[in-house]
């Protein structure tokens, strides 16, 4: 496995995928980690592209299997990452990139500390966080009070991260990112480390 790692974490209307679009032509190719949840659709997301949306019982049954490199609860619905295509990805050298929580983060960083850069994004302030998510208008009150008290707490793990971003000018936010992710590449397992020691040594 000679990929890297990549995890964004930051408040759901953070913009985090509105930077990686605006980025992908700095950054080289790269596999976006599609989570497996159990919320439901937002008006124009699609099943396969932005999340696979599954039963509860349909997780719970991938989670007996074994198939989660990391899952969390998060707003009361499951979310989570499978294993296996990111394993294959790794294998292909490719730059794999999460979009996960600050819990997935910890469970990452745990599992897979060799391959592991990350950034966390945010607006540069709650009230911002409120007016984007207003203005996002694709959940309701109830549901964004939600993800501003969870946001609330989130912030307080900022200091886990490897880097901060913070999303105010979109154009700067994206060439922030596309430093951070051209450098996650460049991060070394402790594979490669040995490999190169042997090489080293020998020529
Ligand atoms: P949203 O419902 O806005 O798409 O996502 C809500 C939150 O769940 C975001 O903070 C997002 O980063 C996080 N999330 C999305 N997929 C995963 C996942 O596979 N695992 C974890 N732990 N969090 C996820």
């Amino acid at each position: 496995m000679n990929g890297a790692i990549l995890v964004l974490s930051g408040p759901s209307g953070a913009g985090k995928s509105t930077i990686i679009h605006h980025a992908s032509e700095q950054i080289g190719a790269y596999h976006f980690s599609i989570s497996t949840t159990t919320r439901s659709p937002r008006a124009g997301e699609q099943d396969g592209v932005d999340y696979y949306f599954v039963s509860r019982e349909a997780f719970e049954e991938d989670i007996k299997a074994g198939a989660f490199l990391e899952y969390a609860t998060v707003h009361g619905n499951y979310y989570g990452t499978s294993l296996k295509p990111v394993k294959e990805a790794l294998a292909q050298g490719k730059l794999v990139i999460f979009d996960i929580d600050v819990q997935g983060h910890r469970l990452v960083r745990a599992k897979m500390r060799d391959y592991v850069t990350s950034a966390f994004i945010t607006p540069p302030s709650l009230s911002e966080l409120e007016k984007r998510l207003y203005a996002r208008s694709t959940d309701n009150n109830d549901v964004i009070q939600k993800r501003i008290e969870n946001a609330k707490e989130e912030i307080k793990a900022i200091g886990e991260f490897d880097f901060v971003i913070i999303n105010d000018v979109v154009e700067k936010a994206s060439h922030q990112f596309a430093t951070v992710a051209n450098a996650a590449r460049l991060k070394q397992n402790q594979e490669e480390l040995n490999q190169l020691i042997h090489y080293w040594l020998e020529n």
